[in-house]
């Protein structure tokens, strides 16, 4: 063999291996847990902020994260990395925490929002994976700054008997029933997840303006943190709207279900694997594999919402200005709107705290 054919061999030998690795790579790649890939992101990717998907399927790029410490808040369980969310829910969080301490209210404990990239969890909730969802304990801030192991390990108050479901009255304040009116009070926020037994509380106590109340949504768990939910951002048009809450203030035989012992009965099928633990990247909106591939921002500081970070100017861009410079920048897809997916319920999350799975229920 000459020394050229033998060249020309090797050269075709490498090209029938590049040829190979790439259709033998992606089906791996599809086929690896959407959750390992997507847990184990630090920083967000910096490119246009945009969820893709629906918050119990899909992720989102341009993250923001909310300071572990603000004048009127204070994030809990560090070691998550879940203070990650759209700029639009970040930064409503900040104002929630500002607007609630002028209603009396001495500031936020923050929980979860998202991961950086969003994405499902290696554990716990069944949504919050395209950044528009976030957790707000309601426990009161204290007066003073909590350290890393109080955040990580202080236990949460339920407001609820967990048999009675019914709030418990020695805890419940009118301070709670504000706060959650001044969540509701934003356009943004399209629905607000509560313990079904606050639901009845606010549904018998709240006197004057009670059209808010259409917006707080009675659901398992939700006993020591409310969930905010917002809408689909502009910019977004691969982000998959939730439906349209149920006319009224709810307070009628939707509610009055969660009071019977339906919702409440044992799950059937307790160690079947949760929708989290089987989801590839082949079940998220294919502009996930981009937003995995996108550059991380040059820092956490560079894109964090708060007191020493030039955030609130970063949050409030159009993206993140300050980006690594490398090819991936224009990974991330035009969003593509699947019209043959099938709707998926607000309702199919899987219930936190191993609730049971949810049912159908009058009036949704
Ligand atoms: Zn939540």
């Amino acid at each position: 063999m000459t020394l050229f054919a033998r060249a020309a061999r090797i050269a075709a030998l490498f090209a029938a291996a590049f040829f190979l690795a790439i259709p033998t790579s992606v089906p791996a790649e599809s086929a690896e847990l959407a959750k390992n890939l997507f847990g184990s992101k630090k920083l967000p990717a910096a490119t246009a902020p945009a969820s893709y998907g629906f918050y119990s399927k899909g992720c989102f790029s341009g993250g923001v994260a909310i300071a572990t410490d603000g004048p009127t808040w204070q994030a809990m369980r560090l070691s998550r990395n879940r203070r990650w969310g759209h700029p639009t829910m970040i930064n409503l969080v900040e104002k929630l925490s500002r607007d609630a301490t002028a209603d009396g209210w001495p500031g936020l404990l923050i929980g979860d929002i998202s991961q950086p990239r969003g994405g499902p969890m290696l554990t716990g909730h069944a949504s919050h994976q395209i950044g528009l969802d976030a957790d707000i304990w309601f426990t009161p801030m204290p007066d003073r700054r909590l350290s890393v192991s109080e955040r990580e390990n202080m236990s949460a108050t339920s407001l609820v008997n967990e048999k009675t479901h019914l709030v418990k009255d020695r805890l419940w304040t009118s301070a709670h029933a504000r706060l959650l009116k001044r969540a509701a009070s934003y356009p943004e926020v399209e629905r607000i997840l509560v313990n079904p037994g606050i639901k009845k509380k606010l549904c018998e106590t709240v006197k004057g303006d009670r059209a808010w109340l259409q917006k707080v949504r009675p659901f398992w768990g939700h006993d020591y943190h409310f969930h905010i939910r917002i809408g689909c951002q502009p910019g977004s048009s691969g982000c998959k709207r939730q439906a349209a809450t149920t006319a009224g203030e709810g307070c009628d035989e939707s509610l009055a279900w969660w009071f019977t012992e339906e919702p409440w009965r044992p799950n059937k099928n307790p160690d079947a694997p949760k929708a989290r633990d089987l989801m590839t990247m082949a079940s998220l909106p294919k502009e996930c594999r981009a937003v995995l591939q996108a550059p991380a921002p040059v820092s956490e500081a560079a894109v964090t919402v708060g007191p020493g970070a030039d955030a609130m100017a970063v949050a409030h861009a159009e993206a993140p200005s300050a980006v690594v410079s490398e090819p991936a920048q224009d990974a991330v897809a035009k969003p593509v709107i699947s019209p043959g997916a099938a709707p998926i319920s607000a309702y199919a999350a899987t219930p936190e705290m191993g609730a049971p799975l949810p049912r159908p229920r009058p009036g949704q």
